[in-house]
């Protein structure tokens, strides 16, 4: 945060955020121009990289090496990277195209991790000619990195992730470390273990040790479980070789963000804390760490700004439709029960509706399809046209994910920042042109369909 910025909590900042966008044109022009904008608070990620950095650091010996990164596919936009990359992290990478981006954001290869569970071995061969850390995924990959291993020297710290297959939490689709996920060596198969043991015995350059345990409706102490299976997975491997050959630990992310309110929790020191109980010995200074947190660095820093459109009723249920739907908020939309946004409702000159009285509502989407809701039955002011709709902890995994259903372009987003004049701006991404949009639906291979 620069010095001069004046201080004010998530909601404060939100409201002045939202006022100036209006004020300062950037989303529901006269004409209809602008009807949805992306803003994302540069203070609040910030602060939480910062709670990161602390909340690590209080529990650990001075001098043990320790790599935040951030798992760019939360936020895949080059300046989030960078700025998180002056707040010290580094980032998690999962495709060349993450990878791209992290490089042009300017984060170091010993400052970056390659995860994905599909590469190639190009990636691989490039990931290890940089000397970017790679967390292998199964053992035909394993395969690969030896045959690279053996024609050319490389830097990277190599490790392989593994799946402790503690369980799943709340959200099918985002626990990793079931039975059957598809993420790592499965450590409790039949006979599992023993050849992930035999593996470091055989690879001497086998290093690190990796799991990403945690997400949205994964308990942090079902996490941490996860993360003391990674921690007595590396002593077994040590004491068998002898040596301190696993010397650094990747952790992963996963810490679940609160949708319900605008209330940070829980925190990284609360997962800190958790971890501490769980598996002491990760504290104790042997091992390097590694972290690799997306949602809970971003969540609560972003927002959706979306112009109401028309309202009508249906049945007896009013609705308003928007424009924020599907494309921004895909997996609200899909499964709105794992994935609930609150949304508050602003007037045409971006003041809060607050205090109103509730009606309950719809909030559509500009998709054709019927479930593309935003909230259902949800109590608000009743809206008006003109009216805006904001979406907030959407800074990570909504409009940075976008979807391209209905060819609705992808919006802008804004970075903003208070400063004593009032809020600045800056663009972080324009909005997809339709010309963009043209060209990537093959507008310049229009005839490649009529016969040859
Ligand atoms: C997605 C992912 C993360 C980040 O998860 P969050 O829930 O956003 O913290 C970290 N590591 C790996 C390997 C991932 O796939």
């Amino acid at each position: 945060m620069a010095d001069d910025e004046p201080t004010a909590g998530i909601a404060d900042r939100r409201d002045l955020a939202v006022r100036a966008a209006v004020e300062q044109g950037l989303v529901g022009g006269a004409d209809g121009a602008d009807p949805l904008v992306c803003l994302l608070d540069a203070a609040g990620i910030e602060a939480s990289a910062a709670a990161l950095h602390a909340a690590f650091a209080a529990a650990l010996p001075a001098g043990t090496p320790v790599l935040h990164t951030f798992a760019v596919k939360a936020a895949p936009l080059v300046a989030v990277l960078r700025l998180l990359s002056r707040a010290g992290l580094g980032c998690e990478t999962a495709s060349p195209g993450e990878l791209a981006l992290a490089r042009a954001a300017g984060v170091a290869p010993d400052r970056t991790v390659l995860d994905s569970p599909a590469k190639t071995t190009a990636e691989l061969r490039e990931a290890l000619a940089l000397g970017i850390a790679v967390n292998a995924d199964n053992a035909q990959e394993l395969a690969r990195i030896d045959a690279l291993m053996a024609s050319a020297q490389s830097r990277s710290p190599l490790g392989l992730r593994v799946n402790p297959q503690i369980g799943a939490g709340s959200i099918g689709s985002t626990s990793t470390a079931t039975a059957t996920s598809k993420f790592g060596f499965a450590l409790r198969d039949e006979g599992a273990r023993a050849r992930v043991v035999a593996a470091y015995a055989e690879r001497p350059w086998l290093t690190r040790l990796h799991t990403h345990s945690g997400s949205q409706g994964v308990p942090l102490a079902l996490s941490a479980r996860g993360v003391r299976e990674l921690y007595e997975l590396a002593e077994e491997i040590n004491a068998a070789a002898g040596r301190q050959q696993v010397d650094t630990l990747d952790i992963g992310g996963g810490l679940p963000v609160n949708f319900g309110s605008d209330r940070e929790t829980p925190t990284f020191a609360e997962y800190v804390e958790v971890l501490r109980e769980a598996v002491p010995g990760l504290f104790a200074g042997r091992y390097g760490l590694v972290t690799e947190f997306g949602r809970a660095l971003l969540a609560k820093h972003g927002l959706l700004v979306a112009r109401v459109e028309y309202t009508k009723s249906s049945g007896t249920r009013p609705i308003a439709l928007t424009h924020a739907g599907v494309q921004v908020a895909t997996r609200t939309v899909y499964a709105p029960g794992s994935w609930p946004l609150r949304i508050l409702a602003y007037d045409a000159k971006g003041r809060p509706r607050a205090g109103e009285p509730a009606v309950a509502q719809d909030v559509a989407g500009p998709a054709c399809f019927a479930g593309d809701l935003l909230a259902e039955n949800r109590p608000l002011p009743l809206l008006n046209p003109g009216d805006l709709v904001v979406a907030p902890d959407t800074g990570a995994y909504f409009f940075t994910a976008h979807y391209g259903y209905n060819s609705l372009p992808r919006p802008a987003v804004h970075g903003f920042r208070l400063a004593p004049d009032g809020v600045r701006f800056t663009l972080v991404r324009p909005a997809q042109r339709l010309s963009d949009l043209v060209a990537e639906a093959g507008g310049n291979h229009a005839d490649a369909l009529l016969e040859p």
